[in-house]
C-alpha cells in the first residue's frame, strides 16, 4: 500500500467544478489584480479568524515581511523568535537587516517556551533593549502559549507578530478575569500571518498569504505597503513591495474555506485514530514512540465542530532512531518528513552571528528525534493501520 504524506487529489475532486466555475468567472471578468473578490475573501477570513481586518498578500513569507515592515523593524533591531520553525519565520527578520534572537522550545508542543523567552527578554533589557518585536509560531497547528507570551509582551512593551501559517483556525484558551475565552490563531497579537501554500490546512492552487490585525491604522499601513508603499498611487511616503494576492487564488480559497471546519475535524479524527492504533502496540510503553500532545484539549471536545484546539497541520511523533525509521517508511512507500532537520540558529546564513556556540537543546533534540506522519483529511483508516504496522515492524 502506498501512503503519501499529502495527497490533494481527494480534496480537489469533489470541488473541481465549483473551483473551475469560480476561476472562469475571474478569467472572464478581466479583474486580475485585487478588487471586490479579494476584498470579500479578506473579510471572510478575518471573520473566521476573529480579527477585525484581513490583508491578502502573495505568500505567508510576504505576510511576515510586510508585518515587520509595518512595525518599522530594521537594521540595529532584534526580533525574538523560536529556533524551530520554517525558514521564513527568521528570513523576514534577516531580510530587513535585523537580527534574530532565539528562545528555546517547549519539548512537548515544540512551540517557543515562555520561560526561556523571559530569560532572553530580561537579558536584553539589561544590555541595551534591542529586541523590538516577538514572533511566536503556532507550530504544526497548535497555538503557542499566548497567555504567557502576551504577558511578557506587555511587560516589555513589544508587539507580537503571530506566525499562524500552520494554524489557521486553531483555538487558544485565553484566561481573562477568571474566564476562558477561546481565541483563534492570529487574533491575539498585533498581527497574525497566514499562508495558503498548498500543504497548509487551507491551501490555494499556488502561493498566497494573509495578515490579520485588529488595529485599523496598522491595517491601512499594510494595505499601502502591499502596493509598493504608494498612497495615493505614485506617491511613496514609505517603501513597500508588490505583496498582492491574486483574485484567482482568493476565489479558490473561498470555495475551500467553507470546507475548512470539516477538514480540521477529519484531521483530528485521524489523530485520534493514530492514538488508538499506537495504544494497541507496545511502542508507547517501551518509549520508542511518543505521540504529539494536544495541550489545550478539553475532555469531551474530541471531534465536535468548533473544537479546533489543534488543527494538526502536521502529526509529529518523537522516536528512537528517527533516521532509521524514516528510511524504513520510505522503503515501504509511506510518506514521512522531518520538520525541521536543521534548527534556525544552525543555518549557514547565520554564520558570523555567534550562534554556533549558543545551544538551544530542545530545538536540537527535536531536529534529531521527530518525524511527521501522513495526517491529511482524506487519509483512510486502512492507510493509518498500515503506517502503524510498519512502524511496529521497524522496532521488532
Ligand atoms: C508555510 C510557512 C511559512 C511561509 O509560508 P509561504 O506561504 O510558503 O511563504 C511561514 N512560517 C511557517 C511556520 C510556515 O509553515
Amino acid at each position: 500500500m502506498r501512503v503519501p504524506l499529502l495527497d490533494l487529489h481527494g480534496q480537489m475532486a469533489p470541488l473541481r467544478d465549483e473551483i473551475l466555475a469560480a476561476v472562469t468567472e475571474v478569467i472572464d471578468s478581466t479583474q486580475y489584480i485585487l478588487g471586490p473578490k479579494v476584498e470579500r475573501f479578506e473579510k471572510n477570513i478575518a471573520a473566521y479568524c476573529g480579527s477585525g481586518h484581513g490583508i491578502g498578500v502573495a505568500s505567508g513569507t510576504d505576510a511576515l515581511l510586510a508585518a515587520l515592515m509595518a512595525l518599522e523593524i530594521g537594521p540595529g533591531d532584534a526580533v525574538l523568535t523560536t529556533p524551530y520553525s520554517f525558514f521564513a519565520t527568521m528570513g523576514c527578520i534577516l531580510r530587513l537587516g535585523a537580527k534574530p534572537v532565539f528562545a528555546d522550545i517547549d519539548p512537548v508542543t515544540y512551540n517557543i517556551d515562555p520561560a526561556c523567552m523571559a530569560e532572553v527578554l530580561a537579558d536584553d533589557a539589561r544590555s541595551g533593549k534591542r529586541i523590538k518585536a516577538i514572533i511566536p509560531v503556532h507550530l504544526y497547528g497548535q497555538c503557542a502559549d499566548m497567555g504567557r507570551i502576551l504577558a511578557l509582551a506587555q511587560e516589555y512593551n513589544l508587539p507580537i507578530v503571530e506566525d499562524a501559517a500552520q494554524a489557521i483556525g486553531a483555538l487558544y484558551p485565553m484566561q481573562t478575569g477568571g474566564q476562558t475565552v477561546w481565541q483563534r490563531a492570529g487574533s491575539m497579537g498585533k498581527a497574525g500571518c497566514f499562508s495558503f501554500f498548498p500543504s497548509k490546512n487551507l491551501g490555494g492552487i499556488g502561493d498566497g498569504g494573509l495578515i490579520t490585525c485588529n488595529d485599523s491604522e496598522l491595517a491601512e499601513r499594510l494595505r499601502i505597503i502591499r502596493v509598493h508603499g504608494g498612497a495615493p498611487k505614485y506617491h511613496h511616503g514609505v517603501v513597500g513591495g508588490n505583496f498582492r494576492i491574486d483574485p484567482i487564488q482568493t476565489v479558490v480559497l473561498e470555495v475551500k474555506l467553507a470546507r475548512l471546519p470539516e477538514w480540521h475535524k477529519a484531521r483530528r479524527r485521524n489523530a485520534a485514530n493514530y492514538r488508538r492504533l499506537f495504544a494497541q502496540t507496545d511502542l508507547l510503553k517501551t518509549g520508542e514512540v511518543s505521540l504529539p500532545k494536544a495541550v489545550y484539549e478539553v475532555e469531551g471536545m474530541m471531534v465536535g465542530e468548533g473544537c479546533d484546539y489543534h488543527i494538526y497541520n502536521q502529526f509529529v511523533i518523537r522516536v528512537r532512531d528517527r533516521d532509521g525509521l524514516l528510511r524504513h517508511l520510505i522503503n515501504h512507500e509511506i510518506g514521512a518528513e522531518i520538520y525541521y532537520p536543521i534548527p534556525l540558529h544552525r543555518q549557514e546564513c547565520l554564520a558570523g552571528f555567534g550562534y554556533d556556540k549558543v545551544l538551544f537543546p530542545e530545538a536540537e533534540r527535536a531536529a534529531l528525534e521527530t518525524l511527521a506522519l501522513p495526517i491529511f483529511p482524506e487519509l483512510t483508516e486502512a492507510m493509518q493501520c498500515f503506517v502503524v504496522e510498519q512502524i511496529s515492524e521497524f522496532y521488532t
